[in-house]
């Protein structure tokens, strides 16, 4: 079991993205995507790293079911390495933006099964079926959401702990236990395989 505190979100995320080699190939190679913002290098970057179009509301995809995966097969882990390319291309062209939750959920790539990946304290996990058993407490998450860009961050209520069950691409169960920025990031992804949104929350209103 892996336990993880997202208390310390912002900075965490700050030290995972300086300290890792992968960052400085990364953000190298990507120097002039960043720089010129031209639509021409994002193409090719696009294509280079294998990054999947997002689906974007109001797609009915965004409100199915998704199923469950019976096996881990070929299809499988190809889609999750797909989905991790494009988190990863997410990560660098929003770095401006600390707030955006570090994750994807398969209906977002048009996918309808139930895998997500998520980055917590810098590595990538993904995870297959995945089941919140546990939670409690409470915590306020500020979001927002690549399949929904036209939507304002918007501030909802999460549990505060979850524990999750899922399995992992090594066909292994496992269980992650998370609080604060980090359960919310689960939730929210979880959610999406429910075909539930964020925006479905009703707003939390400050007196
Ligand atoms: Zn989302």
């Amino acid at each position: 079991m892996e336990i993880f505190n997202g208390d310390r979100y912002k900075e965490e995320r700050i030290y995972s993205l300086l300290s890792r080699k992968r960052f400085l190939i990364y953000g190298l190679g990507s120097l002039p995507l960043l720089a010129a913002g031209a639509v021409g290098f994002t193409k090719i970057y696009k294509r280079n790293h294998h990054v999947t179009d997002i689906v974007e509301y109001p797609d009915h995809i965004l409100r199915e079911q998704s199923e469950p995966v019976s096996r881990i097969t070929e299809p499988i882990i190809a889609l999750s390495k797909g989905m991790i390319s494009t988190l990863r291309y997410y990560m660098l062209i929003e770095i401006k933006d600390l707030c955006i939750p570090l994750g994807l959920s398969a209906p977002q790539v048009g996918v309808l099964k139930r895998v997500i990946v998520c980055g917590i304290h810098g590595e990538i996990y993904t995870l297959v079926n995945p089941e919140i058993v546990e939670k409690s407490g409470s915590y306020i998450s500020s979001e927002v959401c690549l399949s929904l860009p036209q939507f304002d961050e918007r501030e909802v209520k999460r549990p505060y702990h979850i524990k999750v069950k899922y399995r992992a691409l090594d066909n292994k169960e496992r269980t992650l236990v998370l609080s604060g920025r980090y359960a919310a990031l689960l939730e929210h992804e979880i959610d999406h395989l429910k075909g539930r949104l964020y925006i479905d929350y009703p707003e939390v209103l400050h007196a």
